[in-house]
């Protein structure tokens, strides 16, 4: 028998309301109890968390593991290690792997090596693929995907274009109860650009992808949303209208929410201006408005989850023009301190909240929940919002280093978690 006294931690749950120091007792993976000043029973190991942080274990849903098929990028083992370095006891990872995650055989691999890697600590929830080979023509089988794991469908890297296609995808999604996440972009707006379309990429003289190619997508799934009664989820949200657009449909009832990542609320198409292709993502980064509207959403609810898009890509495949370069950084290890730091510091979002779009939204979204009380297992992170460090990028545990924070001073990190009976702490 093995217990772990969490002590004198400020526990923030959302999901109870509860914002007080307490000690968290832990006996073989299942908490005992919480409360003030616990006696300690002999044969205890002590853990002091005092001025730190102690939440609902966090996850991001949106994390792209590479395996199988990229392993050069990252591994299942790689990811989910960046992952619990980052403060995360779980992940979801996205089907666009190759082969691509559409058939459950493929769900049961990752989920089966997940457990086999690092002890096991990281959870890793499947997204699998809407569509069979992520081609958007003929849907993957979702019965049987859903039985095997999948807690949610996306065909992210493409949008499910298709509308016939996405309406079944919605019904179909919707009878086992997951929800359809699109990755929203109308391509023939899209192609070929490289960066947000507008003044700064005039005056760069690089190719556009406008606004309009994110929005027109997720005006057409609301509607399909609101005539199916099924849920759906924007994955990366980024621009002023998008947020407008989610906000009117929550107000109409439909049920939509809705997710956006660290860069698009810290960054803007100014950072491309460095011509460093770690400022090349799709979506784009937006223009300061855009940014403003994002932090605006979060603050009133009307964006539910903050997700990394963790998307590894190799030094060489980004050292590389800026126009061939592929688009995505990498996100787990610097998730935290960029939402204390331009969130929480600034006064934009409290930690209630900030633990509410890591944790309590993003696990009701996929149906995970944790629960902070005796009789639950005890999943969850640490941190210290008031950490100062430096981003360094060869101290990632990602196998790919494509960050454009490098060198950058943040405030708040992760100092470890618990799930799953082990604890790591860093
Ligand atoms: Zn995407
Ligand atoms: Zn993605």
């Amino acid at each position: 028998m093995t217990t772990t006294l969490i002590q004198k931690g400020r526990l923030i749950d959302p999901a109870t309301h509860r914002d007080e120091t307490v000690d968290i007792l832990i006996t073989d993976g299942v908490i005992t109890a919480v409360g003030s000043g616990l006696a300690v029973p002999p044969g205890t190991a002590v853990v002091p968390m005092e001025g730190r942080i102690v939440a609902p274990g966090f996850i991001d849903i949106h994390v792209h593991l590479r395996e199988p098929g990229y392993e050069h990028k990252e591994t299942i083992e790689t990811g989910t290690r960046s992952a619990a370095y980052g403060g995360f006891t779980a992940v979801c990872c996205m089907p666009n792997t190759n082969p691509a995650i559409d058939d459950e055989s493929l769900v049961t691999f990752v989920m089966s090596q997940a457990k086999r890697v690092n002890g096991g600590i990281v959870d890793v929830y499947p997204i699998a693929s809407v569509s069979k080979g992520r081609e958007g023509k003929t849907l993957s089988p979702i019965a049987e995907l859903v039985s095997a794991g999948a807690v949610g469908l996306s065909d992210d890297g493409a949008p499910v274009f298709d509308a016939k296609v996405m309406r079944r995808a919605l019904e179909y999604a919707s009878m086992y109860g997951v929800p359809v996440m699109q990755h929203c972009e109308i391509p023939e707006l899209a192609k070929g650009g490289v960066m947000n379309e507008g003044f700064v990429s005039t005056e760069l003289g690089l190719p556009g992808i406008p606004g309009i190619a994110e929005e027109i997508m997720i005006a057409r799934d609301l509607l399909l949303a609101e005539y199916t009664g099924s849920r759906y989820h924007v994955c990366h949200m980024s621009t002023a209208r998008s947020v407008e657009l989610v906000r009117e449909a929550k107000r109409k009832g439909i049920r939509v929410t809705c997710e956006v990542t660290p860069h698009h609320f810290t960054l803007t198409d100014d950072a491309v201006r460095s011509f460093d292709t770690n400022t090349k993502m799709n979506p784009p980064l937006r223009t300061a408005e855009d940014v403003e509207a994002v932090i605006a959403g979060l603050q009133d609810g009307t964006i539910d989850v903050i997700a990394t898009d963790h998307a590894p890509h190799s030094l060489d495949e980004k050292e590389v023009d800026y126009l061939q370069a592929p688009f995505g950084i990498v996100g787990l290890e610097t998730a935290i301190g960029l939402t204390v730091s331009m969130l929480v510091e600034k006064g934009r979002l409290n930690l209630m909240q900030m633990v509410e779009k890591f944790s309590t939204n993003p696990r009701r979204i996929i149906g995970r929940p944790v629960e902070v009380k005796p009789g639950a297992p005890a999943c969850l992170t640490f941190f210290d919002p008031s950490a100062e460090w430096t981003v360094k990028t060869s101290d990632f545990r990602s196998k790919s280093k494509n960050s454009p924070f490098e060198g950058r001073t943040l405030r708040g990190r992760a100092v470890g978690i618990y799930n799953n009976g082990t604890l790591l702490q860093y």
